[in-house]
């Protein structure tokens, strides 16, 4: 909430040429999971006044682009998506697709516009179609072509800004933490399943930053099945202080949902409570200390039941408005939608129908030791557990 109650300006950006970002129907990235999404966050804020969408979202020119690509290898990129086949872009599962360029610049553009208006408006922007955190700036990686996250707090700092860049996805952003390694204007807090585990195998606690950027690049490596203790206590533990010591202007979150218990690509055991938690947390943390200047992107997650609750409940957060109760029913037209456009019965409420079972990974004292080795490499005191406030 604004000073006079009222919610922030709200932009909700999401264009339908976003299914075009495609690599084939046996891929497991699926922008349609991201378009049920944001029909899913659309019943919640329906018409609310203070929201606005742009639905008409271009490619991003090619100088925005180099300002984290090199041009070489958008050259690269436009040169085989011109083609009328698909070509491997990296090592891995990244294939490019005809007319690859466009599709993926039109993400970064969705990022760049978020940040243009939560820096002008003081508000809240919700991208789910971006968040592609892997991108190198001279090389595609796990299913990311351009780095929209990276090129908005290019953009951010380009304008003179202070960004912390929040990463929640089950893998480790390394794209953003090592194309800004050495700023001092970029905290980059990285809450990933450990890289010993999991693609793309970096973001140790060791890798805390170099040059005007030492002591700014924070990673939490959590062990395969850590699940919402992370989320509802670690996170409170560690966020509101590493913020509150950079006084940013700008809030930038890559909202991955892979981390949900389930997600096909990860081991994390994440519920909608922990993400509800989390939510309210960044939301809390946007209007104490960026006059709520806030971008939520999307980011990964492979099961299309989890990403769309989990996404359409971060973009209401987002955007000033509160999410269902877990255990209200989902809406009976977009379950039917759902059910249509996948071939799979839709999920039938908010919550997780089953909550995983199974004990919690770590072992004794082992979240007091990470906490404690986070303070001294970065040289901060972080409060003992369940003693931060609980955020409104
Ligand atoms: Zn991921």
């Amino acid at each position: 909430m604004s000073d006079n109650g009222r919610p922030r300006p709200g932009l909700l950006l999401w264009d339908p040429r976003y299914l075009a970002y495609d690599f084939g129907p046996e891929h497991p990235f699926q922008m349609n999971s991201r378009r049920l999404a944001t029909d899913l966050l659309e019943t919640i804020v329906g018409e609310a006044g203070w929201l606005r969408r742009d639905a008409e979202i271009p490619p991003a020119p090619r100088a925005e682009l180099e300002t984290f690509h090199r041009p070489e290898y958008i050259d690269r990129v436009e040169a085989i998506s011109a083609l009328g086949k698909q070509i491997p872009l990296d090592h891995g599962d990244t294939p490019s697709f005809p007319g690859c360029f466009e599709e993926a610049a039109r993400v970064v553009e969705g990022s760049v516009r978020a940040v243009d208006f939560a820096l002008r408006e003081r508000g809240a922007a919700y991208h789910p179609a971006g968040g592609l955190h892997h991108a190198h700036p001279d090389a595609a990686s796990g299913f990311c072509i351009f780095n929209d996250v990276a090129v908005g707090v290019a953009r951010a700092l380009a304008d003179g800004r202070r960004v912390a860049y929040l990463d929640l996805d089950a893998h480790h952003g390394d794209g953003v933490m090592y194309g800004f390694y050495g700023s001092g204007r970029l905290l980059d807090i990285d809450v990933h399943q450990d890289g010993r585990t999991l693609f793309p195998g970096t973001g140790s606690v060791a890798e805390t930053g170099a040059g005007d950027g030492a002591g700014l690049k924070v990673n939490v490596p959590v062990p395969p099945g850590a699940g919402d203790e992370v989320l509802t206590s670690l996170l409170p533990r560690l966020v509101p202080t590493l913020l509150r010591a950079f006084r940013p202007d700008l809030l930038v979150v890559q909202h991955g949902a892979d981390g949900h218990a389930g997600d096909p690509l990860s081991g994390l055991r994440y519920t909608s409570v922990g993400f509800d938690a989390a939510d309210r947390l960044l939301v809390a943390l946007a209007d104490e200390l960026t006059d709520g200047r806030l971008v939520v992107t999307g980011g990964g997650g492979y099961r299309a039941a989890a990403v769309a609750r989990v996404f359409a409940r971060a973009g209401a957060r987002t955007l000033g408005a509160a999410p269902p109760p877990l255990t209200a029913p989902l809406p009976d037209e977009w379950r039917a939608d759902f059910a249509r456009s996948l071939g799979t019965p839709s999920p039938s409420g908010w919550g997780d129908p089953i909550p995983p079972s199974g004990r919690p990974p770590w072992r004794d004292g082992e979240i007091d030791r990470l906490v404690a080795e986070l303070g001294e490499r970065l040289g901060l005191r972080f409060p003992p557990a369940d003693t931060e406030p609980a955020p409104p």
